[in-house]
């Protein structure tokens, strides 16, 4: 199969496009290199090493003898989105290539209009692009099970039985999302719903939990190869900043109660359920729904998960929210469908957790541990950016 892969450069863009080309697809990626862009705006960077994409594609065919065509460019020009498809022609579009922190699109107005406009113009370009080059090509897009904040009641897999007043329809599951990034992934999901019903394109938008981990199979054959790992208070994924802090000796930073709960998933069944989803296509006209995690847990009890796992002493500090989110509430999440198609999931275990410890280990003289103390506060519309007027 011919798949791209936009925002292949990113998190989890990259070990993506390696997992494909490794099960013998025909990989290209695309990047605009903004994730990069936004840690010099933020004074952070990767705890582990990255290098630039040019040299991973070239590691890449160093270690495997395989080709990975990349583009550069931004969705948002939709010249360049729908020449780089008529190029390269995909059978499969992964996009990933959007703005991915929710406290970054809260940072003020011109950080909430640049993710939206970013993520719903770049979504709606690479749609029209789609029907304009050839709509038989299956969009497999990135949402986040963010899109349906907290219901009181289980949450379907994107589609949900409605009874009202005696009659009953098949409707999109409500959403109720927690930021403006969450928000441009809701807008996001009713632009592909339209497309497949009005122009009978074939879409399966993947609702995914938070994801942690650093290494998979293919980046470990290489430190070329390796991908971000973020801990910062903006674009780091809870459990993996949590990891940092038991290395440094820093509390884990817990926000509010910490009994709010969240689904999360291993980075390499991300990779898998990816592969699984390219391989197994969505009907034409068919608006495909998986919630793309693997297990629930609060993030007190992420917090205990890495205690417990790390050798030394590790305290637990409770910090006010900076987030408007409910504390207690009901969470059920259907997600079979992933599993249906094959995937095996690698369960949270200590395993993992100790190659975090070892990676967090090896690049501890990296951290800036001021970058850890959470400075945006969605109560407000406009928060200061550290060290920047
Ligand atoms: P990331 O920021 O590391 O990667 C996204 C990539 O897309 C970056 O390399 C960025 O430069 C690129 N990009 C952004 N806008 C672009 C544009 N207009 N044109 C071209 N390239 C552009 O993020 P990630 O953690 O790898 O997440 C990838 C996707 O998965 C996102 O859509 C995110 O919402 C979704 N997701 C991530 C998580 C998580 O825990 N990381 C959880 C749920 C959903």
């Amino acid at each position: 199969m011919r798949i791209l892969v936009l925002g292949g450069d990113g998190y989890l863009g990259w070990p993506t496009a390696l997992h494909l080309s490794d099960c013998g697809h025909e990989v290209a990626v695309a990047d605009n290199f903004a994730r990069r862009s936004y840690d010099h705006e933020m004074g952070v960077q990767s705890l582990a090493p990255i290098e630039s994409l040019q040299t991973r594609v070239a590691a890449w065919r160093e270690v495997s003898g395989k080709d990975i065509q990349a583009y550069y460019g931004d969705l948002v020009d939709g010249e360049f989105t729908v020449d780089m498809i008529r190029d390269f022609r995909p059978d499969t579009i992964v996009h990933f290539a959007e703005q991915r922190a929710a406290p970054y699109s809260m940072i003020d107005r011109k950080h909430a209009v640049y993710t939206q406009q970013n993520n719903v113009v770049g979504n709606l370009n690479v749609l029209f692009a789609i029907e304009e080059v050839d709509p038989e090509i299956h969009l497999v897009k990135l949402g986040t099970m963010g899109e349906y904040g907290t219901p009181n009641i289980d949450i379907e897999e994107g589609w949900i039985d409605v009874e009202h007043k005696g009659r009953t329809d098949r409707m999109l599951f409500p959403k109720k999302p927690g930021s403006f990034y969450h928000l441009s992934k809701v807008h996001d999901s009713h632009n592909i719903e339209f497309a497949c019903r009005i122009w009978g394109l074939r879409a399966t938008d993947l609702n995914q939990g938070v994801v942690y981990g650093q290494e998979t199979p293919q980046t470990v054959r290489d430190p070329r190869l390796a991908t971000r790992f973020d801990y910062d208070a903006i674009f780091g994924t809870v459990l993996n900043r949590f990891v940092i802090q038991a290395v440094l000796g820093h509390p884990l930073t817990v926000y509010g109660s910490g009994s709010q709960t969240r689904g999360v998933i291993d980075i390499r069944d991300t990779v898998e359920c990816i592969r699984l989803a390219a391989e197994n296509p969505a009907e034409a006209g068919e608006f495909r729904v998986f919630n793309q995690m693997t297990e629930s847990f609060s993030v007190e009890e992420i917090a205990k998960v890495v205690a417990n796992g790390y050798e030394g002493s590790v305290d637990v500090e409770y910090l006010t929210n900076p987030r408007v989110e409910q504390a207690e509430h009901y969470y059920n999440v259907v997600h079979t469908g992933l599993v249906e198609l094959g995937l095996d999931p690698h369960l949270l275990s200590n395993t993992l957790i100790h190659s975090l410890f070892r990676v967090a280990e090896q690049h501890k003289h990296r951290v800036d541990t001021a970058a850890m103390r959470p400075t945006v506060q969605w109560r407000e519309a406009s928060s200061p950016m550290r060290g920047l007027n």
